[in-house]
């Protein structure tokens, strides 16, 4: 039996180690190709050598000693720094794993792209700042790029065999996050310890904070649409608390189909991993009698304002999305390092797309990567100069 090549970017967070351990309990299945990590030298290291990859990388190129020493003996090749990030792309593997967090995803993902094969994908940012450029790129090179978020892949299971034309509205729910039960009035002093705990998920720091201000579920909305072409008018989102109805839609029938499990990583990374066919997987059973009941309702738009924002973003389009990410992202680096308040990011976002949509710098008919990456540094500059100027006054 030929060995399936795999490769899988950002191995050492929490997708990435969810991943391999699908990959590890059937060694004999897959060849890994490329792992890569960023600060988590020691976990990557061992990873790479118990696994057996041609190639370990680490996105940050002063740690090279480190991970050649930690990868001494082992015969795998190590690397380090942006470029060779990208160049790991470049090696030909049958099934990619993006799951490197944040923009930085972008590029390798895209490159991966180039050998037609599949594209797993968990980074949800490399849809937000580029949907259209992403999805050209996969239909140029034959490739394809299957779902790896939760929602999202619910979505694309509920869809099998059915035709788009049918489809009236995907519903995405969202748990709220951390703090959805506290007064509105106290949010402001929310600490990231705080904002930092899920109540059933099990994720990286980063998206555990965007899932308390549901820009996470912001970003879904959004890589709803680029994913699966969706106007925004057919798009919506709930407030589920039990986090086990991943998603929902509505055909044209009156039919609605829901896809429920149990708020485990590894079914969405399963099912693209054994995509098109359905594979045990080591996830908990459902016992619905047990759970006994399943809660909806809409989110506040007051407690979430991030949810009004991706409805900005979708209908703008252009590099509203690219703005939007990198705002984003710079908006968490600020409350991370205690220098915003967390009622204090969606502002911030909007006013970043306020400046430059005033501008004129969002618009784009096509998007290239030049330009994303050009928007997504500026939103960022733009962002930590209006936190700076707000600490003055
Ligand atoms: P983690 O923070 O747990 O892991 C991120 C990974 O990216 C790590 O391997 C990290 O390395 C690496 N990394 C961090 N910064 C950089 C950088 N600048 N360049 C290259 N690599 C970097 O994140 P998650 O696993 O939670 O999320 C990964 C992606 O999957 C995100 O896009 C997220 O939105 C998405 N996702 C996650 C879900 C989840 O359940 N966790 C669910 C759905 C989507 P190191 O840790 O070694 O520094
Ligand atoms: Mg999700």
């Amino acid at each position: 039996m030929t060995r399936r090549r795999v490769s899988v970017f950002g191995a050492t967070g929490s997708i990435g180690q969810n991943t391999l351990d699908l990959i590890g309990r059937d060694p004999e299945a897959y060849e890994v190709v490329v792992l890569t990590g960023g600060a988590n030298i020691a976990c990557l290291a061992e990873d790479a050598r118990r696994l057996g990859a041609a190639l370990a990388v680490t996105a940050y190129e002063e740690r090279l000693p480190e991970l050649r020493a930690a990868l001494a003996g082992s015969g795998v090749e190590a690397a380090a720094g942006q470029g060779a990030l990208e160049e790991a792309a470049d090696r030909p593997a049958d099934w990619v794993m993006s799951a490197i967090v944040g923009a930085a995803g972008l590029v390798p993902g895209l490159r991966a792209l180039h050998h037609g094969g599949t594209l797993a994908l968990a980074n949800k940012e490399s849809l937000v700042c580029a949907g259209p450029l992403l999805m050209a790129e996969a239909r140029r090179h034959g490739a394809t790029v299957l779902p790896v978020d939760s929602e999202h892949s619910a979505v694309f299971q509920a869809l099998v065999g059915e035709r788009m034309e049918a489809v009236e509205q995907v519903v995405i729910t969202g748990s709220g996050g951390g703090l959805r039960d506290w007064p509105l009035e106290h949010l402001a002093s929310a600490s990231p310890e705080q904002a930092g705990t899920h109540p059933n998920w099990d994720m990286g720091q980063r998206i555990t904070i965007d899932s308390a201000t549901m820009f996470n579920k912001a970003m879904e909305l959004i890589e709803t649409k680029e994913f699966f072409g969706l106007p925004p008018e057919k798009i919506a989102t709930v407030i589920h608390p039990q986090s086990l109805v991943h998603a929902l839609v509505q055909f044209n029938d009156g039919a609605l189909m829901a896809h429920l499990g149990a708020p485990d990583m590894r079914h969405a990374i399963g099912y693209a991993l054994h995509w098109p066919e359905r594979r045990h997987l080591p996830v908990e059973r459902l016992d619905l009698a047990r759970v006994a009941c399943l809660d909806f309702h809409a989110p506040d738009p007051a407690r979430y304002p991030a949810l009004a924002l991706a409805t900005r973003v979708m209908e703008e389009g252009g590099l509203t999305g690219a703005a939007f990410n990198a705002a984003k992202e710079a908006a968490l680096d600020l409350f991370l390092d205690r220098a915003l308040p967390f009622t204090g990011m969606a502002p911030l976002v909007e006013t970043v797309l306020d400046r430059m949509a005033a501008d004129g710098r969002l618009e784009a008919d096509t998007l290239d990567l030049d330009m994303v990456l050009h928007t997504d540094r500026a939103a960022r500059a733009i962002a930590c100069e209006l936190a700076r100027a707000d600490v003055r006054t």
